[in-house]
């Protein structure tokens, strides 16, 4: 999960952590109980849950099983899937990247919307 701050066109993300999460093919889970930490954090940092990351064994997509188990949905929301487990980082290639909108779902962005500074990343 990405922690940081939106204004509503821009998003940076100042923090980011690794809730426990049931994974498979296709589809991932996060317990309310690993994301009440996730939500814990975010306040103790005086920060917003601005976003999520995961990566896929080979082509990043937006699956059906990532659209469900993306529970936390919101404008502006930022959502980064990375090809071949990350192994190209920190190049970004192939990364796919979304944005939510209540209006429209999740839109793809252009992955060099996405600027890294200093190894934070910011939108
Ligand atoms: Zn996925």
């Amino acid at each position: 999960m990405l922690l940081g701050r939106a204004d509503g066109a821009k998003v940076s993300v100042l923090q980011s952590v690794r809730p426990k999460a049931h994974t498979g093919a296709g589809h991932f889970v996060i317990e309310a109980r690993a994301m009440a930490k996730v939500v814990f954090l975010a306040m103790e940092l005086d920060l917003q849950i601005v976003g999520q990351v995961h990566t896929h064994p080979q082509e990043a997509f937006h699956s059906a099983g990532d659209e469900e188990g993306a529970n936390i949905r919101y404008n502006g929301f930022i959502s980064i899937v990375i090809p071949d487990y990350g192994d190209h980082l920190p190049a970004r290639t192939g990364w796919a990247v979304y944005r939510f909108r209540e209006s429209g779902g999740w839109q793809p962005l252009d992955v060099d919307v996405v600027t890294v500074v200093g190894g934070i990343a910011a939108l």
